[in-house]
């Protein structure tokens, strides 16, 4: 695991830092908690923590550190203390300790509760991707796209792009729907390859969101993608399976209201379909009134949507 110890005492920094090392954890040493903690923070990586006190300080150290853990961040909390009376070791627990270690220290003690702890973080990670993940693609499924997009959407100008595979109904009735299903991986691989965000929201329509502040650039990227889509080829045993995608592409300011910003985009792929499919739109208020397809996904889409519409110019 990648371990922080924190241990004001030299001797005993080095004792538990070398115990952890001979099994080749990493380990980054600290005697000081508040540095500790904030290497913690800045550092994703980190993944589990380990507080050694002498003093009364520890309980609260578990807890500051169980303060950045969360369920898309599992951190392992361990108090390394002398003995403790039961008071104080309920009050570590209940400050967030997974662990409250007697010294002097037991290595193989250690060692069990770190392999407890792996198991539990990588059922955790697991967990996330089931929670977040589309089984078909990879993608983001729609809630996780939804919480990602929400929050790189605040901070500033973002593109995003909208699109749906072509008629695919067709494939799935000409074909199977084994077919369609690879159809729809083969159109994932593609988008994954260039969005920063990318979302299967449902059946064979995809968002993607792009850290982009131009439309032109924007309008490339989407056209980049659909140029890559149209070149690919389902390989069946007589024949190959060509496929293409109408996107649809909306400028978000700073701050923009992701489903808003998504209406708008849908918008703009719906003109896309009705101008003929295989092509890109750039969301115009001139032309299009941002609101969803009379059969879209979009349709009340996060939890915060109001049905507000953008004024049409
Ligand atoms: P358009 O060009 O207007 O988008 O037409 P379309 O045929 O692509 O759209 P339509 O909405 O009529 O059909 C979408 C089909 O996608 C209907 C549904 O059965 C199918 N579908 C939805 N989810 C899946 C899936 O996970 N796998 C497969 N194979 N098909 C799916
Ligand atoms: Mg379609
Ligand atoms: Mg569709």
């Amino acid at each position: 695991m990648h371990v922080i110890v924190v241990a004001a005492d030299q001797a005993l920094q080095a004792s538990i830092s070398s115990i952890l090392e001979t099994r080749g954890h990493d380990v980054i040493a600290f005697a000081d908690a508040n540095e500790g903690l904030d290497r913690l923070g800045r550092d994703r990586e980190l993944n589990a923590f380990i507080v050694a006190n002498d003093k009364d300080a520890g309980a609260e150290i578990c807890w500051e550190a169980r303060l950045l853990s969360s369920f898309e961040r599992p951190i392992y909390v361990c108090l390394v203390s002398p003995p403790l009376p039961s008071a104080a070791f309920i009050e570590a627990l209940d400050c967030g300790a997974d662990d409250v270690l007697q010294l002097p220290i037991s290595p193989d003690e250690l060692y069990a509760r770190l392999r407890a702890a792996e198991r539990l973080n990588q059922m955790q990670h697991k967990l996330l991707e089931m929670a977040t993940r589309d089984g078909l693609t990879g993608l983001y499924n729609r809630a996780a796209f939804f919480h990602r997009a929400a929050s790189l959407c605040g901070a500033r100008p973002v593109v995003a792009i909208m699109t749906d595979i072509d008629h695919f109904k067709a494939i799935n009735d000409n074909y199977g729907h084994a077919v369609g299903d690879r159809a729809i991986r083969a159109v994932a691989d593609c988008l994954k390859s260039q969005g920063d965000i990318v979302g299967r929201l449902g059946g064979e329509e995809f968002a993607l969101l792009l850290d982009i502040a131009d439309a032109t650039d924007a309008w490339r990227a989407a056209e980049g993608l659909r140029r890559m889509i149209a070149m690919q080829e389902i390989d069946l045993d007589r024949e190959s399976v060509r496929l293409s995608c109408s996107f649809g592409v909306a400028m978000g300011q700073a701050g923009e209201d992701i489903d808003e910003l998504l209406r708008m985009a849908d918008a703009a792929l719906y003109a896309a379909k009705r101008a003929g499919r295989n092509m890109v739109a750039l969301y115009d208020p001139e032309k299009m009134a941002a609101a969803p397809r009379p059969n879209s996904i979009i349709r009340g889409t996060s939890a915060s949507s109001t049905g507000a519409r953008r004024a049409a110019s």
